[in-house]
């Protein structure tokens, strides 16, 4: 497995493979890599076969941060990543710096224009803005067959499924799906932040979208309903604030008045400075 910093070697790697005949299976990650990660990596190794080229990128895009503290506390950790990713049978790591990204006058956007406007795209402003840019960039760079996303980040993973389709990007988005501890909590590289108090009350996000399912199930309809449903275990999670929680149809995000099978529940919550989101399709 190679580690690679700049882009002009990343392509000369990808050059020399195609050359070969080797498809390549790209998963974007801003590194801390957990068991989420790594589902996403063994989907990318079974898709490209024994032949096939497993490439992964760590890069912490500062675009995508509209909190400067939330980008400086952002855990990195390149070299146990590069272990974990190599033990997952990547063939390559795409980690470049931001200066390598990002020239001085950098004046060029991608913008999403619908799918990226709820939820996370109002809490985090330009958010989505420096997803779309940042993935389109390492599209160009690394020239994937297919790149892996995880329902975890759904609306990110529509957004991005959105714009490959827009603009036409020779790719096909695969998305894989969450991988949860065993209390439920959805993994995520920002779970290691929670003090151990915090930890606790995390598990609360994913019951409550739990039991707004289990509320359905029973027969209940009524959007306004579930939702109350979740908001009241969520508030057993007496540190918890929520950002948002809502119940919204799976091809707009907007919100569903009546629940129906296929919808999503999604809800974005802080634990002190630490903002966890998580999702649950209705069924
Ligand atoms: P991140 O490093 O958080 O930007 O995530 C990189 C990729 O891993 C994204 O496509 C995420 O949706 C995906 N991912 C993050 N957490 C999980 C999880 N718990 N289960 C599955 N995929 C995940």
């Amino acid at each position: 497995m190679k580690i690679i910093h700049s882009i002009k070697q990343t392509r000369e790697f990808i050059r020399q493979s195609r050359k070969k005949g080797a498809s390549i299976v790209f998963v974007p990650t801003m590194g801390a890599l957990h068991e989420g990660h790594l589902s996403l990596l063994a989907r990318a190794r079974q898709l490209a076969g024994p032949r096939g080229i497993v490439a992964a990128s760590i890069f912490v895009n500062p675009t995508q941060f509209n909190d400067p503290k939330d980008l400086a506390k952002y855990p990195r950790t390149l070299s146990a990543d590069a272990v974990l990713c190599r033990r997952a049978g990547a063939d390559l790591i795409f980690a470049p710096s931001a200066n390598e990204m990002y020239a001085s006058d950098f004046s060029t956007w991608v913008n999403e224009g619908f799918l990226s406007l709820p939820l996370c795209g109002a809490s985090r402003p330009g958010h989505f803005r420096g997803v779309c840019t940042v993935v389109l960039k390492l599209f160009n760079i690394v020239q994937p067959d297919i790149a892996i996303f995880g329902q975890k980040d759904a609306q990110q993973a529509m957004v991005i499924q959105r714009m490959t389709r827009d603009l036409n990007c020779p790719v096909r988005i695969v998305i894989a799906p969450t991988v949860r501890e065993k209390d439920g909590l959805a993994m995520s590289s920002r779970n290691r932040r929670l003090s151990s108090k915090q930890r606790t009350e995390a598990v609360f996000l994913n019951r409550a979208l739990q039991s707004a399912n289990d509320a359905f199930r029973a027969g209940i309809r009524s959007s306004a309903e579930l939702i109350r449903n979740a908001k009241t275990v969520l508030r057993q999670a007496s540190h918890m604030r929520p950002d948002y929680l809502e119940l919204v149809s799976s091809t707009t995000l907007r919100p569903v008045k009546k629940a129906s099978k296929g919808d999503l529940l999604v809800a974005a919550v802080f634990l002190g400075s630490v903002r966890l989101i998580d999702n649950r399709r209705i069924d």
